[in-house]
């Protein structure tokens, strides 16, 4: 747990949050403000800021992060539609919290296919 973290206290349940899923490694929730119809956020219980601090030993975790998100835009009934993930390090990112997070992003048509 790192200090000042917005979602280690969300991991702690200390802040509450929409949740969607959860198991001993993850948690997904909904984001607070949401930029498309369905806006969820897929973190790992670790405390991990962003790309530039994930280790080869995060690879499992980050994989189940992936996967994890396509179950969850899958159950949202996204997977024909389609849906974006976004995971986003640093400030050219528009990062604002720094603990990793994937966003799953779907429910209309996403602007740009990029940014
Ligand atoms: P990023 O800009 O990639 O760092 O995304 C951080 C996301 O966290 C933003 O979309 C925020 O709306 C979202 N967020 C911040 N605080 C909370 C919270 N307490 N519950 C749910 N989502 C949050």
């Amino acid at each position: 747990m790192a200090e000042d973290c917005i979602f280690c206290k969300i991991v702690a349940g200390d802040i509450p949050i929409r949740q969607v899923y959860a198991d001993d490694e993850l948690l997904a929730f909904h984001d607070v403000s949401p930029q498309a119809p369905v806006h969820i956020l897929v973190i790992p219980r670790k405390h991990i800021s962003n790309m530039n601090e994930a280790a080869a030993a995060d690879q499992p975790l980050l994989g189940a992060m992936l996967l994890r998100a396509a179950a969850i835009a899958k159950q949202q009934g996204l997977a024909e539609s389609g849906y974006r993930l976004a995971l986003n390090t640093g400030p050219d990112a528009g990062q604002s919290v720094f603990h990793i997070h994937l966003h799953i992003l779907g429910g209309q048509r996403l602007e740009g296919r990029m940014g």
